[in-house]
């Protein structure tokens, strides 16, 4: 959604995707049910804002089993999923437990194990220690590795027999320069790219806009990792990229100068926050429309809109005229003015293809009637000519 004035754009896709909302709205469906406590295992997302409201209302994340000490409590598994040993631990604590793994991360579940009970290696393309990618490994019968990059899949041993899957949130231009390296060395080798659609449809987004952008802000918890992948792939097509949490984060310095903002968000960054950062630089820049950007937007205007052209005609007839010493004629000067204001705006309309249609047309049709009625106040010598060349540069665009 773009505000033309503010030239700010927000990422149609930005905020929760299915999973993490998916996640959300079950601990608050919970919460309001009266279940208490809800534990969540590692937090529901990284969003420190919507952790500690998640506090707030007693659902707590909990880093291991020991600290769920309520056993009337729920116990959640959060979206990134766990492995199935832990699952099965949790399932043994005699609690009620909810299963929130996105299904999107129980598909690479389910790839991973199919492979691996075929006696397949499986190469996990994304951030080790992350809570998905443990969980993943969690699935591939001790015959896992996990990659980050295409120098650490160089270093791996050559495989017989070997799955390549990704994590779900992985950059599609790594996830394939890694399996190349991958089956280069490998007899044989099974590419399953996992990366889930939400994530692929925001970083096509994101790097169509963010490329046409003069400044990009990344919104999103520092510590998570699609957020981090969005600000990096942001910083590939744009000068100037910012990451922040929060709204009060962007400074004035940060967005007044920009021509274009373009806004995007991670996975897991809520809607209102996505809407504060927004709203804020909007703000920002309203209240910075000093006399000198008003002059800056009106000399566009006069540039834009073909006028300067046509001023510099009429500057031109003056010239002219007095160079010959004739005497001043104001309807002279409008006739020149008209003239290539007129042209100018059916040439700029055959470039874009359409010469004469909407506002541009009923332009035209005025000035060029301006310029009929105005000549006739010449002699034929004048106004011959005058109409002819109008005529000329009116049918111009269907030679
Ligand atoms: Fe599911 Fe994709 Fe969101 Fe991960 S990023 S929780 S796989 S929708």
């Amino acid at each position: 959604m773009t505000d033309k004035d503010q030239g700010v754009t927000v990422a149609p896709g930005a905020g929760f995707c299915p999973g993490v909302k998916k996640a959300i709205d079950c601990v608050l469906e919970l919460e309001a049910a009266g279940k208490n406590p809800v534990y969540t295992i590692g937090p529901l997302i990284h969003n420190k804002q919507v952790t500690d409201n998640l506090a707030v209302k007693g659902i707590v994340s909990i880093n291991s089993l020991d600290e769920a000490k309520e056993k009337n409590g729920v116990l959640v598994i959060r979206a990134h999923g766990i492995t199935p040993d832990f699952q099965r631990e949790v399932e043994a604590q005699g609690m009620k437990v909810i299963d929130a793994t996105c299904p999107l991360v129980k598909k690479v579940h389910t790839v991973i194990a199919k492979y691996a009970q075929e006696d397949y290696d499986t190469v996990i393309v994304g951030d080790a220690g992350h809570a998905e990618v443990v969980g993943l490994l969690g699935y591939a019968k001790s015959k896992g590795h996990v990659v980050a990059n295409v120098k650490e899949a160089e270093a791996l041993p050559p495989f017989e027999k070997v799955n390549i899957v990704s994590q779900t949130t992985q950059e599609e231009s790594i996830f394939y320069a890694v399996a190349e390296v991958i089956k280069n060395k490998s007899k044989i080798c099974q590419i399953s790219n996992t990366i889930c659609q939400p994530t692929k449809q925001r970083q096509k987004e994101t790097t169509e806009l963010a490329k046409n952008a003069d400044l990009v802000i990344v919104v999103g918890g520092k510590q998570s990792a699609n957020t981090a992948r969005l600000a990096k792939i942001c910083g590939e097509l744009c000068k100037r990229v910012i990451h922040v949490e929060s709204a009060e984060e962007i400074k004035k310095e940060d967005v007044i100068g920009p021509k274009k903002v373009f806004i995007t968000a991670g996975a897991s960054t809520p809607g209102w926050i996505i809407d504060n950062v927004s709203a804020r630089v909007k703000n920002l820049r309203k209240a910075e429309k000093s006399p000198l950007m008003i002059l800056g937007a009106l000399w566009n205007f006069i540039i834009q809109s073909s006028l300067y052209t046509a001023f510099a005609a009429a500057a031109l007839t003056y010239v002219g005229m007095k160079l010959q010493g004739a005497r001043n004629d104001l309807v002279l000067y409008a006739i020149s003015f008209l003239f290539v204001f007129c042209l100018t705006l059916i040439n700029k309309g055959k470039s874009e293809g359409s010469p004469y249609t909407g506002k541009r047309y009923y332009v035209v049709v005025a000035a060029a009637a301006l310029i009929v009625l105005l000549s006739f106040k010449y002699k034929a010598a004048v106004y011959i000519p005058t109409l002819f060349f109008l005529l000329m540069g009116i049918l111009y665009p269907f030679r």
